[in-house]
């Protein structure tokens, strides 16, 4: 007899890579006999080595993939590095390395640390976002966009973070500061490139909002697709104009004499009693020349912030201009203020004022005087110009009053009827608009893609021909923080014109992030082709089945991968138009914060295994004590893990003190993937203590597991019940798997040890039974504990039996094991309950009631009495009226 190994999760995790990497086991190829699935995290940025973010997020996608396999599915989960950033620049700046060296070294640490985790990654098909033959398709799709009117230069308005010195895309700026940097924001104009992205907002929004779009995302969580709907924004309106008479410097008129507006709220038009412009309106502008107040004023503007959700907070400011503008439908002459809440980038950068019905024009008019004009009215209430009220802008109930032609009509009859009367002038229409903006990609910045165009003194702009790409990045710059290296760098700058062949000078912008990411999913399909961008790999696995990642990555990086797709399609390069069905968004990883003020000012934090936790009465957490020399400090509560607060957990060093497979099990069970997980150290010992013991039943029942059978037609009453606990639970993980509840497929193979060790077969055939139980538990815990399951499978004899376990049948539920021989009822005589009986699972009233009569209770409790009437309760109880 062999003696029993203890549980050894190193050389167990070594064993399984050395045999998964010699089978190559998780090479995929397009298998068209197979069903396709493809399941994918979001690619990580590599900064440096992986979180417990990354553990969680891969091993849901690693769940995922090796239970499909073991379903029969060719199952595709590739892996990649958003490679190009911001980051890389900073720490080469702190470390005076080149960018590249410090991606491409970080990249080999976290490559290492997932092979570690023993996730079930194609590595063939690897790609790295800042590498020529990734970036190389950026580049050409970039001027096939040109050349369709897709991509385009402009000059407009754009952020500027004055410490990172690049443009910031709207969403990057978060309450008037770099998202990156935190500084400031300040406006500038410069030129750049821009996606069309408006262009396709009608099929972007239909399929996060119709569910009637054939493409309809029914497959991600409403909270994401309702996030989309409000980013895009769409709202239908009126764009009309106030004609005017107002010259220019040059003795125009200014706009062609006419300010426009847009509105979703034509029907109060009548209550307009200002208009106000954006800062760098032109009619400001022109205000502003011969008045230093309002120049003034318009400087500061610029120094706020320029997104619509720092606009809602901040405080509304406004000068009038002593311009005016003629009412199209009254004649009266309206005065046009500058407003700091007004945005450029928004329509035509001009609003009109109602402030009777418009809450935010309500409170503009009562702090600077201006009249405000009650013209819509709902029954039974009172208007009072000094309180809002939420009726006041209510669009369902109001009825147009004191606004002539419009008296008496609701909402929708008098915003068309106002788009007639003003079409009729020739002065607006209605009208659609988006709050999407195009997606400028133009980055000074040095590390990211090229943009491929060459700037001639002669020519202009002119794009690289195709055969010439890509573009490549050099790869030895050490940016200084003086700006782009690649400004100075004189052998990628200077070039000849394509054109005219005079020397002329390499774009030195590169394009945003957020285009590596918008695709690098369909380059996994076709991850070495060198001739296109994306071919028959895409064809096979696209769309996506299942994404993995953030919700952080909700909004932006979703939306443009959408686009992109969709501009893909349009130029005939895939035949998708979405390309993620189905959307999972994993929960952060949180952990206890504690801290207290240093000497100095600043915060200590402290590690939550440097403390004890002090609890006041009711139990709770007050404080915490320093396990080293008792001194108190601040419990601040639980918070996302990080560097900063020293909450973060290590995942390699929990993978070098417990093992892989413990640290894949416990972000597993701690809470459903979709939730929160709250760190927990007794949390990590527990799963750890559970796997031991799942090595340890193996190890003890070795030989009764390795020469068992599979008849199961002469079980004890015993076995029985075990195979029944067994498939019960097996239903229960198997329908836990579809809809991705991982944490509830780990209880469950917790239930199968707690059956299978607590079995004492009664007969030598019933150590069946216990087989198939042992290889139920083995597949159903395999997909969070491959390492573990694998090396026990082979060792247990179920390899030979089944085969490898990566390809293992999944198992089926045995509904006829479910069925239950005898079910137990309980007893009531005379309205009492007097214990239970046992009767076999088929038996019909009289057989119940002969036995309920023939137990010794009957007997006992009834004084010889017949029953007056039997009640059964079917599964439940059997009840003797006496
Ligand atoms: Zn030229």
């Amino acid at each position: 007899m062999k003696a029993p190994t203890d549980f050894s999760p190193r050389e167990i995790e070594a064993r399984a890579h050395a045999h998964w990497s010699a089978i190559d086991a998780y090479r995929v190829r397009e298998d068209q006999s197979k069903p396709k699935y493809y399941a994918c995290s979001m690619l990580p940025y590599p900064s440096g080595k992986l979180h417990m973010g990354h553990v969680r997020n891969y091993t849901i996608n690693d769940m995922l993939a090796r239970q499909l396999r073991m379903q029969g599915y060719n199952v595709l989960m590739p892996m990649g590095w958003d490679a190009f950033g911001l980051p890389a620049e900073n720490a080469a700046l702190k470390g005076k390395v080149p960018p590249a060296q410090w991606t491409y070294s970080n990249i080999a640490v976290m490559k290492g640390q997932m092979q570690a985790m023993g996730l079930a990654i194609d590595w063939s098909r690897e790609v790295a976002t800042c590498d020529p033959s990734y970036y190389k398709w950026n580049q050409w799709l970039f001027l096939k966009m040109l050349e369709a009117g897709i991509a385009e230069r402009r000059t407009q308005i754009v952020n500027w973070d004055p410490v990172d010195q690049t443009v910031l895309a709207n969403e990057q700026v978060i309450d008037g500061k770099g998202w990156r940097s935190g500084a400031p924001v300040e406006k500038r104009e410069i030129p750049g490139y821009y996606l069309n992205i408006v262009k396709y907002a009608d099929e972007l929004l239909s399929a996060v909002a119709d569910p009637a779009d054939p493409n309809y995302l029914s497959g991600w969580p409403e909270r994401v697709r309702l996030m989309q709907e409000n980013w895009i924004g769409k709202s239908v309106g009126v764009r009309f104009a106030f004609p005017h008479s107002i010259q220019g410097a040059d003795g125009q008129l200014i706009q062609d004499g006419k300010l426009f507006v847009f509105t979703t709220r034509a029907d109060t038009i009548m209550g307009v009693t200002f208009c106000a412009v954006a800062p760098e309106h032109p009619l400001a502008a022109h205000a502003a020349a011969g008045n230093p107040k309002l120049a003034a004023f318009i400087e500061e503007c610029k120094a706020g912030g320029t997104t619509e959700a720092e606009l809602a907070t901040q405080e509304k400011k406004g000068e009038p201009t002593g311009l005016f503008v003629t009412h199209p439908l009254t004649g009266a002459q309206v005065e046009v203020w500058i407003g700091n809440y007004v945005l450029m980038s928004y329509g035509d950068g001009a609003v009109m004022g109602v402030p009777a019905h418009d809450e935010r024009d309500f409170a503009f008019a009562n702090k600077y005087g201006l009249p405000i004009k009650q013209v819509i009215d709902v029954a039974g209430q009172a208007y009072d110009d000094k309180t809002w009220q939420e009726w006041y802008a209510d669009k369902q109930s109001g009825r147009c009053i004191e606004s002539g032609v419009l008296n008496g009509l609701g909402f929708a009859e008098a915003v068309s009827k106002v788009a007639e009367l003003v079409g009729a002038q020739g002065l607006g229409e209605k009208k659609t608009t988006f709050r999407l903006r195009d997606w400028g990609i133009s980055r000074q910045r040095y590390w990211g893609t090229p943009i491929p165009i060459i700037h001639c003194a002669d020519c202009g702009p002119v794009p690289v021909p195709e055969k010439d790409l890509p573009v490549v990045l050099p790869e030895d710059c050490i940016p200084d923080g003086s700006g782009n290296p690649l400004k100075t760098r004189a052998d990628f700058l200077h070039v000849d014109c394509p054109k005219c062949g005079k020397p002329a000078q390499r774009e030195t912008d590169t394009m945003d992030t957020f285009v590596d990411s918008s695709w690098y999913f369909m380059r996994y399909c076709d991850p070495k082709n060198s001739e296109q961008m994306v071919a028959g790999g895409t064809d096979y696995w696209m769309p996506m089945d299942q994404y993995i990642g953030g919700i952080e990555h909700a909004i932006l990086h979703l939306l443009y991968a959408r686009f992109w797709t969709k501009v893909m399609r349009d130029l005939k390069l895939v035949k998708v138009s979405e390309p993620f069905k189905k959307l999972l968004t994993q929960g952060m990883v949180l952990n206890h914060i504690y801290s207290r003020k240093g000497e100095k000012g600043g915060i200590e934090y402290f590690w939550p295994h440097e403390v004890e936790n002090v609890q006041g009465e009711d139990g709770r957490v007050i404080g915490a004590k320093l396990k080293s020399d008792g001194s108190m400090v601040e419990y601040n509560g639980i918070g996302t893990m990080s560097k900063s607060k020293n909450n973060g957990v290590d995942p390699q060093a929990l993978i070098d003190q417990y093992g892989a497979d413990t640290a894949r099990l416990f972000v597993m069970f701690a809470s459903p993937p979709e939730q929160t997980l709250e760190w927990n150290d007794a949390g990590v010992e527990g799963a750890h203590r559970f796997l031991k013991r799942v090595w340890n039943f193996g190890q003890k029942q070795a030989e009764v597991l390795q020469a068992a059978g599979a008849d199961f037609s002469a079980l004890s009453k015993d076995a029985k019940a075990l195979r029944r606990e067994v498939h019960l639970v097996l239903k229960q993980i198997s329908h836990d798997y579809e809809r991705l509840q991982y944490n509830t497929v780990v209880s469950g193979a917790m239930k199968l040890l707690n059956a299978l060790e607590g079995f004492k077969p009664s007969a030598p055939a019933d150590a069946a039974a216990l087989r198939e139980g042992a290889s139920v538990l083995l597949r159903a815990l395999y997909p969070a504990c491959p390492h573990l399951t694998h090396v026990m499978w082979e060792e247990l004899g179920f390899a030979a039996e089944l085969g490898d376990l990566l390809d293992a049948p999944w198992p089926k539920v045995d509904e006829a094991a479910l069925v239950q021989d005898e079910i137990e009822l309980m007893l009531q005589i005379g309205g009492k309950l007097r214990g239970s009986i046992k009767v076999p699972a088929g038996a019909d009233k009289a057989a119940i009631e002969a036995a309920a009569l023939a137990t010794e209770e009957y007997a006992k409790f009834s004084n010889g009495a017949a029953p007056k009437k039997v009640v059964i309760v079917p599964g439940r109880l059997v009840n003797l009226v006496l």
